[in-house]
């Protein structure tokens, strides 16, 4: 082994071929002008060693390769040496990185085997320079490395000086200049050949500034992995005209990273989301970008042009690498993920429509469930538009008078009589029509406006029944109103109920608040709170959509309601399906267990409404009895007091 290793292979065989390959011949030195000094006047050490400085200052992260390699040239013909290098130390890999040479061997293989050199791989004179703190010289009688020459025949006697660059104890990396034969090197010399060392130490400073500060900017702090914006530019340069395509998007959100946090402390949470990224780095290795969007959140770009099933392949094949179990103190914890997958072309769809369609490819697989791999759809983005346009105009709706209240009588069976009546909201749609509320109060809901539509519905209907109480046509009437999740947690909602009766002078006895029951049971703690004030308030509260989520009842006998709707669902079936009617007896024995009042919602037929008057339900809704009224036909029919109910006359199923 020679200094020859360190400029042309650590593990050279043959010094021969490497002498031939990496170092000119001596006529072929002489053909690289000295640019240094045109003249044949020699430069001074120090001219030299400001020459030097001059040129590195203007290097910067892009140039600093090319600059190092013209400074290389320029000390190769001023020592009279036949060949230099610069080497920068990667001690987190311990190994020494290739960054300039002069000359330049005339055939670098690709990629260069010494580019990268690993410490424990070289040789004992070339491992010095992992640590070396001030310049070393080697020369032929130099004993040790003499006979480190002789073990290998043939090879040319060298001679070599290298300098280390050093940042404050550290070793950053070497200068070095070889020589075929001896040279000597004067005590000046090692001193200007320090100075210079240092010279490149800075450039090199500047040069891992400038790139930790671009890799800041472009990657996530907290697990490396590319930022939004690197993504962004990524895809944009990507999805340029004419470059191949479709270039595919995988939308990742984790399902319930919350909990982790809220339950076991961010750290955990990092930690936990380290583990995802290094994950997906060992599943996406063919990807260009993995993206951290913040969050829960990630984007795979794979590298190479996909159709929509390879895509799906490798979404499938991330989902079960990001769901195994993760190992977090002594206990295995796994997270879902959810996965959106679409495709842009090259020339036609931008770098934001790519990630809005994966963004809607993976809400839809969330709300599939989670665990899953979602594609986007063309009717999906149909779908969100038309949600985007519902948002868009509610905002002024509840103000600008579209909206209005239909009324659904509810009745009982036996005689016809109008017991109650539920206020329905519709909205009149610019260009939609008529729209219905299953479709909008969802959307109110997610932007924050479903406690003024509430509001508004409350105070509208109030101030309608009251109307009709003072036309004498509802007395004994019960006004329901349909109360959204939201309003239930909304501080204030208690006081603004009171208000309401208040200001229209309605005893509250004679309104009744509906609360689906998936609501009661998600949030038993709040939701029994709000309950009790609106029972000190008077109101009556009915739970909704009963049966659709049986763990309420367990919770029954403690919250303070006082009526039961049954779903409709169990009740449009009733006398074809056994199952149906096993649930709504049940339900009908629970209400007389708990002295509730029972109502069927959605009594289409007669054999239903026969069913449940033979089982003893008398109190019903639904098409078979009324449409939904608008409000001058509601108060018509509380004038009148009943529907014809032809069914009741027959004897029961
Ligand atoms: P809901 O509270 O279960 O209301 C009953 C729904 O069933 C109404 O639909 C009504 O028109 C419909 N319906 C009644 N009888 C029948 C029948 O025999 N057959 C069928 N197929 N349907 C029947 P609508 O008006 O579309 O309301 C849907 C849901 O929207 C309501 O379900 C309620 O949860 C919600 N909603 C309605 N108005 C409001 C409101 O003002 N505020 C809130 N937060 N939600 C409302
Ligand atoms: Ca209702
Ligand atoms: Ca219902």
């Amino acid at each position: 082994m020679t200094p020859w290793s360190w400029c042309c292979g650590s593990r050279s065989r043959d010094p021969r071929r490497s002498v031939a390959a990496g170092a000119p011949s001596i006529s072929a030195r002489h053909r690289y002008p000295n640019p240094v000094s045109p003249e044949s006047t020699p430069l001074s050490l120090e001219r030299l060693v400001t020459t030097v400085a001059v040129r590195l200052m203007a290097a910067n992260a892009a140039t600093s390769p090319q600059v190092s390699g013209e400074v290389l040239a320029v000390l190769v013909a001023y020592f009279d040496v036949d060949f230099s290098f610069l080497r920068y130390n990667d001690h987190s890999i311990r190994a020494s990185i290739l960054i300039a040479e002069w000359p330049l061997r005339p055939d670098v293989p690709d990629p260069d085997p010494l580019r990268v050199v690993y410490y424990k791989d070289a040789d004992p004179v070339f491992a010095l320079a992992e640590n070396v703190k001030s310049p070393m010289v080697f020369r032929p009688e130099n004993q040790d490395y003499q006979k480190r020459i002789e073990e290998g025949r043939n090879i040319p006697q060298t001679s070599m000086a290298a300098a280390p660059l050093t940042s404050g104890d550290v070793t950053t990396g070497v200068l070095g200049f070889v020589k075929i034969g001896d040279r000597e090197w004067t005590p000046a010399e090692l001193n200007a050949l320090e100075a210079i060392a240092s010279l490149f130490a800075q450039v090199q400073a500047r040069v891992q500034a400038e790139e930790r500060l671009r890799h800041q900017a472009d990657h996530d702090d907290l697990t490396g992995l590319h930022n939004r914006r690197a993504l962004i530019d990524h895809l944009e340069s990507r999805l340029a005209t004419d470059e191949p395509g479709p270039v595919a998007a995988l939308y990742l959100d984790l399902d319930r990273l919350k909990t982790i946090n809220d339950y076991l402390g961010h750290n955990v949470g990092d930690w936990f989301l380290r583990v995802i990224a290094e994950r997906l780095r060992r599943g996406a290795e063919d990807a260009r970008v993995i993206a951290r969007l913040g969050g829960d959140e990630f984007v795979v770009i794979p590298s190479s042009p996909m159709t929509i099933p390879e895509a799906e392949r490798l979404a499938t094949r991330l989902l079960t690498i990001v769901g195994e179990r993760v190992p977090v103190d002594g206990e295995m914890l796994t997270r879902s993920v959810s996965i959106g997958v679409a495709l842009a072309t090259p020339g036609r769809d931008s770098a934001s429509d790519l990630l809005r369609r994966a963004d809607q490819a993976v809400l839809e697989a969330k709300a599939a469930g989670g665990n899953q791999v979602a594609v986007f759809s063309d009717e999906m983005s149909l779908r969100t538009d038309y949600r985007n346009d519902i948002e868009l105009h509610l905002r002024d709706v509840i103000e600008n008078g579209a909206l209005f209240l239909q009324y659904l009588p509810e009745v009982d069976m036996r005689t016809g009589d109008v017991l109650a009546t539920e206020a329905l909201v519709r909205w009149n749609h610019p260009t939609r029509g008529l729209l219905s509320p299953a479709v909008f109060i969802s959307v109110a809901e997610s932007i924050n406006l479903a406690g003024d539509l509430g509001r508004w519905v409350l105070r509208t209907a109030c101030e309608e029944f009251a109307r009709w109480r003072a036309l004498g046509v509802a007395d004994g009437i019960v006004l329901r109103v349909n109360v959204s999740p939201v309003q239930l947690v909304t501080d204030g909602f208690v006081e603004t109920v009171a208000a309401v009766m208040a200001e229209f002078g309605l005893d509250p006895g004679s309104v009744c608040l509906e609360i689906t029951e998936s609501v009661v049971v998600q949030d038993m703690e709040a939701t029994s709170v709000t309950l009790a004030g609106l029972r000190d308030v008077g109101v009556k509260l009915a739970i909704d959509d009963f049966g659709t989520g049986f763990s309420v009842l367990s919770h029954l006998k403690s919250l303070p309601v006082d009526v039961l709707k049954i779903d409709r669902s169990f009740v449009a079936e009733l006398g074809e399906n056994p199952d149906d009617l096993a649930i709504v007896r049940a339900v009908i024995a629970l209400a007389e267990a708990f002295e509730l009042e029972l109502v069927a919602e959605g009594v289409e037929t007669v054999v239903a409404a026969k069913t449940l008057l033979h089982h003893g339900c008398h109190r019903a809704q639904g098409f078979l009895l009324s449409r939904p009224l608008a409000g001058s036909d509601m108060a018509a029919l509380l004038a009148k007091g009943r529907v014809p109910v032809h069914f009741s006359a027959t004897p029961s199923v």
